[in-house]
């Protein structure tokens, strides 16, 4: 198969109902156009086999995600996502597993209307890049340097999760089957927080998407806005899977493991109310206060007033 039937055939979405698209696949480059009164917000995220997916991820699998964690940099922005590009590297043509990842890919730009509109392909090692490219009200975009003291540090959803799925996958970790299933989605399937991002972005005063761990992810807020934080190692939300392991051993997985995509926020006290029944008005109400905004410089302290470093989970006292 020539790559030119590979681009026809997986990668040719119809993109007339995206206005917006004036060109897409199929010429030089495509032709976008931005709305007078918006600001262009991209990110691009490469993801490798074996390092960035377990060897044996489905195809379906890493079309989804290698799309989602990029649509979680959008959501850290409050960026709505518009389009994106795609650069396919791959060992061989392969129709089964094209067919799976076109699929993986195209059902999670049509959850989130982005529209793809062109990339690149090469053969070599399993490489997915993608661009993507979404739109913010000029001068609203969410930053990580807006943090101030006294602000109430928010998470989405449950931490800890994708990086026990991966241990599970490993043969280092066991769980009840179910459990397993649960781990392992989230580790390959993520959600991107974007209807969520909505609503926050109309209150928050920083934001970042966890990828890298919670405690490592604060700290690039930390860093940027010139602050510390207070968190209560008690109000971590932790998924029922999560909760059947020991505590310190949870704990260690939702602060310092990586994948979860969740978005982690910093809402100004005067706004924690109004911000509140927002989310309560919509369907999406699982965020939980883990904390407040302080005046050290850098630094992250528990409830028992003990340093937490990104790597020092030894140190965590549930
Ligand atoms: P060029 O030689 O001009 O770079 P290509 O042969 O690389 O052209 O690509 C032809 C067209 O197909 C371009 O519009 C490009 O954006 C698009 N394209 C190539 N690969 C992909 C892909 N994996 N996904 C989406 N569009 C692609
Ligand atoms: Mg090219």
């Amino acid at each position: 198969m020539h790559e030119f039937d590979v681009i026809a055939r997986y990668f040719s979405w119809d993109t007339t109902a995206t206005r917006s698209v004036v060109r897409g696949v199929g010429d030089d480059a495509a032709v976008l156009d931005v709305p007078a009164d918006k600001q262009l917000v991209t990110s691009i995220d490469t993801l490798i086999s074996g390092v960035h997916f377990p060897q044996h991820t489905s195809a379906q699998a890493i079309g989804h995600k290698a799309l989602a964690v990029n649509l979680s940099d959008l959501a850290a922005m409050g960026a709505n996502p518009a389009w994106f590009t795609l650069a396919l590297t791959m060992p061989e043509m392969n129709n089964d597993w094209l067919k799976g990842f076109s699929s993986g890919l195209q059902s999670l730009a049509q959850q989130y209307g982005i529209a793809l509109v062109g990339g690149d392909t090469t053969r070599g090692t399993l490489s997915i890049s993608i661009q993507v490219m979404g739109l913010v009200d000029k001068g609203k975009a969410l930053l990580r340097s807006g943090a101030k003291a006294g602000d109430k540090i928010y998470v989405t959803g449950t931490l800890g999760d994708a990086a026990a799925g991966l241990q599970t996958i490993l043969g280092k970790l066991k769980l009840a089957a179910t459990d397993q299933q649960f781990c392992q989605q989230q580790l390959n399937q993520p959600q991107p927080r974007l209807h969520e991002s909505c609503i926050i972005s109309g209150f928050a005063s920083a934001c970042i998407d966890i990828s890298d761990g919670l405690l490592q992810d604060l700290s690039h807020i930390l860093v940027a806005s010139g602050v510390g934080a207070r968190i209560d190692t008690r109000k971590i939300p932790l998924s029922a899977a999560l909760k059947t392991l020991e505590r310190a051993q949870a704990l260690q997985f939702a602060l310092s493991g990586g994948d979860d995509y969740a978005l982690l926020f910093t809402i100004p006290v005067a706004q924690e109310e109004q911000f509140l029944s927002a989310m309560q008005s919509s369907m999406y109400t699982d965020v939980q206060c883990i904390g407040v905004i302080s005046n050290d410089k850098n630094t992250i302290h528990d409830q028992h007033n003990h340093l937490l470093t990104a790597t020092g989970y030894q140190h965590f006292h549930a």
